[in-house]
C-alpha cells in the first residue's frame, strides 16, 4: 500500500496471540471432535475427552496416543495425528468483528502482528483457513522463530521484522494466557491486554494493564488508545 505514514512519532503497533484470542481454538477443536466421534461411532461422551487440549500443553502425538489408548482405536498414532492436523484447522472461523477491528486499526496506521506458540504447519493452516494473513503485517510462529512466548526473544524478533521498537508506550500485546501472553508482553515492555475468558480469578498474576472479556472489546480499546 502507498501512503505509509511518515510521521515523526513511532507507529502504534500490536501483537496478538492466535488461539483463543483472534480465533476460537477451543470451539474449533470441539467441532472437530464432534465430527470425529460421530464418524467413528464413538460414545458421544468422548467429545469432552477430545475437546480438551490447550494448543501448547501437549504435542499432537501425545494427544493422539492418549485418545488411541483411551478408545482402543486400531489406527496408528501417526494416522490419528494426520487425521487431526489435516482436518481440525478447517473448523476455524473468524468473527466479522475481529476482521473489522483489525482493518480499522491498520487503516489508522497501526502495524499488526500475530505472535503464536505452536507448530508452523498447524498455526499457518489455521491462519490461512480464516484469511488472517491478509489482515496483519506479520505472522511470527514459535517453531519458525526458534523462540516462544513468554521469552522476550520472540517479541524482539517480531518487532524487528515488523519494523517497530519495543519498550515504548505505543506497543501492545493482546492474549488469553497470563503465563505466555501477558508475562511475555510485560517482559518485552509492551502494554498488555488480557482476554479473561471464563477464568474467575481472585488474583491475576502477572497483572495486565487491561482486562477485556472479548477480542472485540480489546480491539475497541486499542482503537481508542
Ligand atoms: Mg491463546
Amino acid at each position: 500500500m502507498s501512503g505509509a505514514a511518515s510521521k515523526t512519532t513511532a507507529p502504534k503497533f500490536a501483537f496478538f496471540d492466535l488461539d483463543n484470542t483472534l480465533v476460537d481454538q477451543s470451539g474449533a477443536l470441539r467441532e472437530w471432535a464432534e465430527h470425529f466421534v460421530a464418524d467413528r461411532g464413538l460414545d458421544p461422551a468422548a467429545v469432552d475427552f477430545l475437546a480438551v487440549k490447550s494448543s501448547n500443553a501437549v504435542t499432537w502425538t501425545e494427544y493422539a496416543a492418549d485418545f488411541k489408548r483411551h478408545f482402543q482405536l486400531a489406527d496408528s498414532v501417526e494416522q490419528l495425528v494426520r487425521d487431526v492436523t489435516d482436518t481440525y484447522p478447517r473448523y476455524f472461523v473468524l468473527d466479522d468483528a475481529v476482521a473489522d477491528g483489525l482493518r480499522l486499526l491498520r487503516a489508522e496506521g497501526w502495524r499488526l502482528g500475530i505472535v503464536t506458540n505452536g507448530a508452523t504447519t498447524m498455526q499457518s493452516a489455521k491462519i490461512d483457513q480464516v484469511g488472517l494473513r491478509d489482515l496483519v503485517d506479520g505472522v511470527y510462529i514459535s517453531e519458525a522463530e526458534g523462540s516462544r512466548k513468554p521469552e522476550r526473544r520472540i517479541f524482539e524478533q517480531a518487532a524487528a521484522k515488523l519494523g517497530v521498537q519495543l519498550g515504548q508506550r505505543n506497543g501492545w500485546m493482546v492474549g488469553d494466557t497470563l503465563d505466555a501472553d501477558i508475562a511475555g508482553g510485560l517482559s518485552a515492555g509492551l502494554r498488555t491486554v488480557w482476554l479473561q475468558g471464563d477464568y474467575a480469578l481472585s488474583a491475576v498474576d502477572p497483572e495486565p494493564h487491561h482486562i477485556c472479556t472479548s477480542i472485540a472489546d480489546a480491539l475497541k480499546l486499542l482503537a481508542d488508545a
